[in-house]
C-alpha cells in the first residue's frame, strides 16, 4: 500500500448499521475495523486505544458499494469515437478521474465489463491512483459486425485491429482457433473474467439489438477455454434468443438481459445463471435523447431496451434468479449512479436494492469477503447522511457522503456531518 492508503483502527460509532445481507438494521450500531478487516458489528463494540472515531449519528453505515457492470474506459457517451477525438493520455487520466469519482461516492469495488486493462487494476492496487478495487475483463470478445465491432459500414473490411480504441478495447474474433487465441490473450494479460458480446446492443453501428451473436458452439468454446484458466464468462445478452444461448453455453452471468421474460428467467434460475441488469443506463438515456448525437437508429435501440429493462428485473426476481446490480454509465452519465438504486428500489424496495449492490454482487463476483458488514470481511464501508431505507436516492450521491473506507483506510470523512 502506498501512503495514499494507510490501514487504521477505525470505530464507526452509533449510526444505522445496514449489513448488506438483509438483516434488520441496527439503530445506534457501531462497526470496528482493524488490520483492514471488519472486526465487530453491533450495539456494543470495543473501542481500542488510539482508534480513529467517526461519529455516525444521523447517518447510515453500509458495506462499501459494488458496481458489477462499469466501463471505466468509456469516457464519452460516444465511446466508439473517443480515440479519434482525444489522445490516449487524456483518456487514461479521465479514466483515473472516473475511478476516483466512484470511490468518492461510496463504491469500493467495481467490475469493469470491458475497457480497463491490467494497468488500472494495478494502479489502484498500488495506490498510484485512488479508486475502488477494479475487477477486469480487459478486451471484450465480439464477432465480426457484432456489438464490439465499432466500424461503420463505410469503413474498409478485413481485420479489425485489437486494442484499436484506447479505453474501450475489443477483440473481434470468429471461429474456433481465433476465439481460443483471443481468450488466451486475455488470460495472458491478467484478466479476472472474460466478457463476450452474445447479442446486439445499442451503441454499435451495424448490428441489430434483437439478434444473438456468436453460435452456441462458439460461446461454449469461450466458456471451456476460460474455465480451464479458472475464469468465468459474462455474456452481454438482451433478447431472449441470446439469453437462452448464453445459458446453454454455460455463462456465469447474463449482462443487461433487457428482454427477459418469465419463462426464460426460470430457465436462468434452473441453470444458476445470475443476471446483472443495468437499468439506469437505458432508462435515463431514453429520458434524455438530447444527449446523444447518435444516429436515430441507435437512439431507437436505446428506447426499446429501456422499455424492457424494468420488467426483466421483475421477472428475474420472481423466478429466483440471483440479481446483481450494475450501472453501465458512459461518459458524464456517471452522474446518474444514484438512479440505478432508485430504479431498482421501485421494483423490489430499498432493502433488496441495497443487498443487490452489496452482498449479492459480491457473491456473483465470487468475492464473499466483500459486500457485507460481518467480522472477517474486508474493511470496506460507505457512510451516508440519512437513511437509504427511507430515501434510497442518498446512495452514491456526493452531497450525502459522510465517509468512505476501503480496506481499512479512510478515503474521505466529511466532518460535521
Ligand atoms: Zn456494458
Amino acid at each position: 500500500m502506498s501512503e495514499l492508503f494507510t490501514s487504521e483502527t477505525i470505530l464507526l460509532r452509533e449510526g444505522l448499521v445496514i449489513d448488506g445481507l438483509g438483516g434488520d438494521p441496527i439503530e445506534g450500531g457501531s462497526v470496528l475495523i482493524a488490520d483492514g478487516v471488519v472486526q465487530e458489528v453491533g450495539l456494543k463494540v470495543s473501542c481500542p486505544d488510539g482508534a480513529r472515531i467517526i461519529d455516525c449519528q444521523g447517518s447510515s453505515i453500509l458495506p462499501g458499494l459494488i458496481d458489477a457492470h462499469v466501463h471505466v474506459g468509456a469516457t464519452m457517451v460516444d465511446f466508439g469515437n473517443q480515440s479519434k477525438l482525444k489522445p490516449s493520455s487524456l483518456i487514461a487520466l479521465e479514466m483515473a478521474g472516473r475511478l476516483r469519482h466512484m470511490l468518492d461516492v461510496g463504491y469500493t469495488t467495481v467490475r469493469d465489463c470491458g475497457g480497463a486493462d491490467w494497468g488500472f487494476k494495478e494502479a489502484v492496487r498500488k495506490g498510484v491512483i485512488a479508486g475502488p478495487e477494479v475487477i477486469i475483463s480487459g478486451s471484450i470478445l465480439s464477432q465480426t459486425g457484432g456489438h464490439g465491432d465499432m466500424r461503420h459500414r463505410g469503413e474498409p473490411g478485413g481485420e479489425f485491429v485489437d486494442h484499436d480504441t484506447f479505453g474501450m478495447i475489443f477483440s473481434v474474433a470468429d471461429g474456433r482457433s481465433a476465439l481460443r487465441r483471443a481468450v488466451r490473450e486475455q488470460v495472458r494479460l491478467g484478466v479476472d473474467f472474460i466478457k463476450v458480446m452474445a447479442s446486439g446492443g445499442a451503441a454499435s453501428p451495424t448490428d441489430k439489438l434483437e439478434r444473438a451473436q456468436y453460435s452456441v458452439e462458439e460461446l461454449s468454446l469461450i466458456v471451456e477455454e476460460a474455465e480451464r484458466n479458472g475464469l468465468y464468462v459474462a455474456m452481454h445478452a438482451l433478447p431472449l434468443v441470446a439469453i437462452r444461448q448464453a445459458v446453454d453455453a454455460g455463462a456465469h452471468t447474463v449482462e443487461h438481459g433487457n428482454f427477459l421474460d418469465q419463462e426464460t428467467a426460470v430457465y436462468m434460475a434452473q441453470h444458476e445463471v445470475a443476471l446483472i441488469p443495468t437499468v439506469a443506463t437505458y432508462v435515463m438515456a431514453s429520458r434524455h435523447p438530447e444527449k446523444y448525437s447518435d444516429p436515430p437508429e441507435v437512439v431507437a435501440k436505446i428506447g426499446l431496451a429501456a422499455e424492457g429493462a424494468m420488467s426483466a428485473v421483475e421477472s428475474a426476481y420472481r423466478a429466483g434468479v440471483m440479481v446483481g446490480s450494475g450501472s453501465d454509465l458512459l461518459g458524464d452519465e456517471i452522474a446518474w449512479l444514484p438512479n440505478e438504486h432508485v430504479l431498482r428500489a421501485e421494483i423490489v424496495g430499498p432493502a433488496m436494492a441495497i443487498q443487490a449492490a452489496t452482498s449479492v454482487n459480491a457473491d456473483i463476483l465470487q468475492r464473499p469477503d466483500l459486500g457485507r458488514l460481518a467480522p472477517g470481511c474486508r474493511g470496506d464501508v460507505a457512510v451516508f447522511v440519512g437513511n437509504p431505507l427511507e430515501d434510497i436516492s442518498i446512495l452514491a450521491r456526493h452531497s450525502h457522503v459522510h465517509a468512505v473506507i476501503k480496506g481499512g483506510s479512510v478515503w474521505c470523512h466529511v466532518k460535521g456531518q
